[in-house]
């Protein structure tokens, strides 16, 4: 299968310092939307893997979790795709799950729903966790320089991370 996984924050959507705490803050990266569509309807398995410890923190509920991956999936649909499979992390930092990126947890989820390998896989994030939870599993590290991007970029990446503007171009380049 041809699988594809994704960072939410800051790849999908806008991301903020200050967590994405309602609904009316999920607000897609313009491009976002339409590369998810575009991919899927090209044959691709878009699946999404999210650390989400503003549940953990009490920032908001799962619904509300929820209700934004409802929007996503509703958005993608009417573009004509489809949204894979969404895993999160709902877990602080102190609470040593195995799910928290740079913890593979999460991408071994999907790998697992799939039944599918992860090695050579894109997962396209814009932190360090989303690059280092990719190497953890032999799956490729792709950075997007939209969200953290810019500032993850210059504190360094892996030498084997692959770089895009945003997930626009990694449409273009997969399609
Ligand atoms: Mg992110
Ligand atoms: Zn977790």
């Amino acid at each position: 299968m041809k699988l594809l996984i994704l960072d939410r924050d800051g790849v999908i959507n806008q991301d903020s310092d200050a967590y994405i705490k309602s609904l009316d803050e999920w607000v897609p990266i313009p491009g976002a939307i339409e590369a998810i569509a575009q991919l899927s309807k090209a044959g691709w398995t878009v699946a999404v893997a999210t650390n989400q410890s503003g549940i953990a923190r009490g920032y908001y509920p799962l619904a509300t979790l929820e209700a934004m991956h409802a929007r996503l999936r509703m958005l993608v649909a009417e573009q004509g795709g489809e949204v894979g499979h969404i895993v999160y992390c709902p877990h602080g930092p102190d609470e040593g799950c195995d799910c928290r990126k740079p913890k593979p947890g999460l991408l071994r989820a999907i790998a697992e729903h799939y039944q599918a390998s992860l090695e050579g896989i894109w997962f396209v994030g814009d932190s360090q966790s989303d690059l280092q939870a990719a190497l953890a599993v032999d799956a490729q590290p792709v950075l997007v320089k939209t969200g953290k991007g810019e500032r993850t970029l210059e504190k360094g990446v892996p030498a084997s991370t692959l770089i895009y503007d945003d997930l626009a171009a990694i449409a273009r380049a997969l399609i």
